[in-house]
């Protein structure tokens, strides 16, 4: 029997790729060059170095051209992949990159975080005979090209004279506002914090995604037009009301994330040495703990500690490879449930356990013990059994009793998600909420119950991926674009 794809490739155009398909079937993936686990345990510098031209093009040799394009159809903002793969054969990197751009204004981003095996790579035909095509790979192979080159692929528009405000410069925001400005509106970012960039900036670490690719993507919109304004709280500083009546905006996109940090509520959580993940990473992150010894942060010492993260998310393993590479002498990850439950990319899961992160899986704390002083000396640990499914449909985890047992911890950091930043829903009248405090938005057109105002992103979902608030930002910017040019709501 043949070991072929059942669906057929039918490329309009002609293919490229001089190989049959049963060939390419049996290529396997290019794999990442990256940092051996025992260096990058240490440093903050990136860990995936990124394909070369030559490694880009075996591994784009390996994508079916499938008729059916199910790597685009689920991608929460329809990359169209198989046209940018061409690309990559026909040489033309920044024709590649111009065709990311079309639909994803991040690309060097989404390239390095975004979880491929949940949207594109786990849809491909390929994943079903075996290992995926390596798309996000290939995508920032091309973004880091059009970067380096300095190619800027954006086509300027007459302005409309329609000014629109985005509150949160996270990927929602930043998304939104890329497409509205190549819509000819006046766009402008307004962000609490004086960096730009959300999450991607306070919390995903130096070694998963460079500040420097941040700022470059900035760099781009700004040469698109975008304004940007940080420390600026909107609902403090300036009332959505007062953009829209006093300051001539005619749309408002709010994307302003889940960043508030949810606790267990047991004993002893509240002592010296046990951080919220929003805390540590941010001290790491935006106040330079990960360039010691040039800054001295000295909150996140983590030096010959021993120090444990409660959670398995991409959060949870963001902060543990955080503590190890600040010098911890042990990293534990404690995770109630089992290794298939894990909500973290499965590169991250395993770059975490190349580097020596200890996982202690169906594992939850019960209590923080101190010394007299009232700083952290041990977390007191209860193992786990999986029982029925929970509404989540995953196997509820279930306390084996008489199994506690006390783990030495110096610090300890609470990575069990996270809930709706609350001051834009407090200081705008009419503005509806769920139960949980989140934004309620149209998932089709982004609109809230104010006319004008617009919401995406984490501060509508609860807590997600960069994906899926980008995917937001595109609709609600497409939501926008169409009330501001027929004033239809
Ligand atoms: C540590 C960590 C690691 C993660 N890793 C991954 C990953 O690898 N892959 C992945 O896909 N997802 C990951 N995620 C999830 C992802 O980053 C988020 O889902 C995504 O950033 C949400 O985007 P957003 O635009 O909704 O909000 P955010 O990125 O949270 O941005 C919101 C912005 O709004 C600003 N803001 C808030 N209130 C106001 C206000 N009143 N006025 C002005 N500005 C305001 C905030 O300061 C912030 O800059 C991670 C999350 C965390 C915390």
């Amino acid at each position: 029997m043949s070991d072929a794809p059942k669906q057929p490739a039918k490329p309009s155009t002609p293919s490229l790729n001089p190989f049959p398909l049963r060939e390419r079937i049996k290529m396997p993936r290019q794999h990442m060059p990256e940092q051996s686990a025992e260096e990058r345990a240490r440093n903050y510098g990136e860990v995936n170095l990124g394909y070369s031209a030559e490694l880009a093009r075996q591994e784009a040799l390996r994508c079916l051209e499938c008729a059916k394009k199910v790597c685009t159809t689920n991608c929460p903002v329809g990359v169209k992949v198989g046209e940018f793969v061409q690309l990559i054969l026909a040489g033309d990197f920044a024709g590649a990159a111009a065709k990311i751009r079309e639909d994803n204004v991040l690309p060097a981003i989404t390239g390095r975080v975004c979880p491929q095996e949940d949207h594109c790579e786990g849809a491909c035909l390929l994943h079903k005979k075996g290992e995926s095509l390596g798309i996000g790979y290939l995508e920032r192979f091309v973004a880091d090209y059009e970067q380096r080159m300095g190619i800027h692929s954006f086509h300027k528009v007459p302005p409309t004279g329609k000014k629109v405000a985005i509150v949160g410069s996270g990927p929602s925001g930043l998304t939104a506002a890329g497409e509205l400005v190549q819509q000819g509106h006046n766009v402008h970012v307004f962000e609490a914090l004086h960096e730009l960039g959300g999450v991607l900036v306070y919390g995903i670490p130096e070694f998963r995604l460079p500040k420097q690719i941040i700022r470059e993507q900035l760099d781009y919109m700004r040469a698109m037009g975008v304004e940007f304004e940080t420390d600026v709280v909107v609902g403090r500083t300036v009332t959505i009301d007062e953009l829209m009546e006093e300051e001539g905006f005619d749309a408002v996109f709010v994307g302003t994330g889940a960043g508030l940090p949810v606790f267990m509520k047991i004993p002893g959580e509240h002592c010296n040495g046990v951080y919220s993940a929003n805390e540590f990473l941010t001290r790491i992150n935006l106040m330079h703990a990960y360039e010691f010894p040039k800054y001295d942060e000295p909150i996140v010492d983590c030096r010959s500690k021993d120090v444990a993260v409660i959670g398995a998310g991409n959060t949870a393993l963001d902060a543990i490879r955080s503590a190890l590479r600040l010098g911890a002498r042990k990293a534990f990850v404690i995770y109630r449930r089992s290794e298939a439950e894990m909500p973290a990319r499965a590169e991250e899961v395993k770059h975490a356990r190349e580097e020596g992160i200890d996982f202690q899986m169906l594992t939850a704390p019960v209590e923080f013990l101190s010394d007299s002083k009232g700083w952290l000396t041990a977390a007191r640990c209860v193992r786990m059994e999986l029982g029925e499914p929970d509404a989540s449909g995953r196997r509820r985890p279930v306390p084996i009793k008489g199994s506690e047992f006390d783990l030495p911890l110096s610090v300890a950091v609470m990575a069990i998600g996270t809930s709706a930043n609350p001051i834009i829903q407090s200081t705008t009248p009419g503005l509806k909420t769920n139960q949980r405090g989140y934004i309620d938005a149209d998932q089709t057109t982004q609109r809230t119950s104010r006319k004008g105002i617009f919401a995406g992103g984490d501060i509508v979902t609860g807590s997600a991926t960069v994906i899926l608030a980008m995917g937001a930002g595109r609709r609600a910017a497409k939501s926008i674009h169409e009330y501001l040019t027929t004033g239809v709501w």
